[in-house]
């Protein structure tokens, strides 16, 4: 790799990055590629993919599938939370669910050592419902 593709990958990373963080909800690869060509950025699509994964990878961006199609948050530090998700929009919310030690228990009392989890709830947001009415 040139330093030019350097600084271009390090550039187009940048963007991705900004644009996800001023979502507060989960986006589309395709979505996301859109607003950037609209805004001027010139991302292929294949690299939004790749930036997405290795920043899903990297812990910094939560990957969700919803209907089939992967949707992605950059939700900040990393640590485990969970997702209320709207279906129609992507608008998210964080959530505690009831216990995260009935997790453990429910596991244990079958012999199992829990190595993850995940835990998504879905539905329409407010706004999203008031249409769908
Ligand atoms: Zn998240
Ligand atoms: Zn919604
Ligand atoms: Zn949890």
């Amino acid at each position: 790799m040139t330093a030019a593709t350097g600084v271009r990958r390090t550039a187009q990373k940048a963007a991705i990055r900004q644009a996800l963080d001023g979502k507060d909800g989960f986006t589309s690869a395709q979505q996301l590629h859109a607003e950037l060509e609209a805004g001027g950025d010139r991302v292929g699509l294949a690299t939004v993919y790749r930036q997405l994964n290795a920043l899903t990878a990297a812990g910094l961006v939560d990957a969700i599938t919803v209907e089939g199609e992967q949707l992605y948050k950059a939700c900040g530090d990393g640590a485990h939370h969970h997702h209320l998700v709207c279906e129609n929009c992507g608008k998210s919310d964080e959530i505690d669910p009831p216990s995260e030690e009935w997790i453990q228990a429910a596991a244990a009392a079958r012999g199992y050592t829990v190595t993850r989890h995940v835990f998504e709830v879905f539905g329409l947001c407010a706004d999203c419902a008031r249409i769908a009415r």
